[in-house]
């Protein structure tokens, strides 16, 4: 979905209240791609303040489904979007390098007048999350050498010829991650 905003930029400080709702089912990172699902609309409320500056606002809740980072289980991971944006139109995008620029680049969900809430929603909802989660404290995670779920009782393995630490863990753990995702 596409919000125009062109309305505002016309008459300085008129406000623009938008319910919008993110149509994706998921987020995407480099390889990997969290189930999502939303909670409640996304609020949006665009404020102006001349033909080439704005501001916006856009809040959500959604659910995030992602691995367990020991044992690659499923967590429901709560996502909140709370934000406030400014926007300078007449900014070319290669001059807002500046961090801090008090405007963004909004070349990633801004096309002319108007904004593109799938792509503007999946970059916050990929910004609000933990770099790992944990599915419990006291995950046992995935047995270095068969790749079973520890969680789930045990493996064979440390009767049969012993546990070795130094096996090759994070590999397997990162197969079995890579192929979880291809199945998706
Ligand atoms: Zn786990
Ligand atoms: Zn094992």
């Amino acid at each position: 979905m596409n919000i125009d905003f062109s309305s505002i930029l016309l008459v300085p400080g008129k406000v623009l209240d938008v319910k919008a709702k993110y149509e994706k089912d998921c987020v995407g990172f480099l390889n990997e791609t969290y189930k999502t699902q939303a909670l409640s609309d996304i609020e949006f409320s665009f404020k102006s303040r001349d033909r080439k500056h704005f501001s916006f606002t856009a809040k959500g809740k959604f659910d995030v489904t992602m691995p367990c980072s020991r044992c690659l289980d499923d967590v429901v991971v709560p996502a909140e979007i709370d934000v406030e944006r400014f926007i300078d139109l007449s900014k070319n995008i290669n001059d807002i390098k500046d961090e801090s620029d008090e405007y963004e680049d909004y070349s990633g969900y801004i096309q002319g007048t108007e904004l593109d809430v799938d792509a503007f929603i999946s970059c916050e909802i990929l910004s609000s999350l933990p770099m790992k989660v944990l599915c419990k404290d006291d995950c046992k995670g995935l047995c270095p050498k068969c790749g079973k779920n520890l969680n789930h009782g045990a493996c064979n393995c440390e009767e049969k010829g012993g546990f070795e630490p130094e096996g090759n863990a994070f590999a397997k753990a990162l197969d079995i991650y890579n192929s979880y995702f291809k199945e998706v």
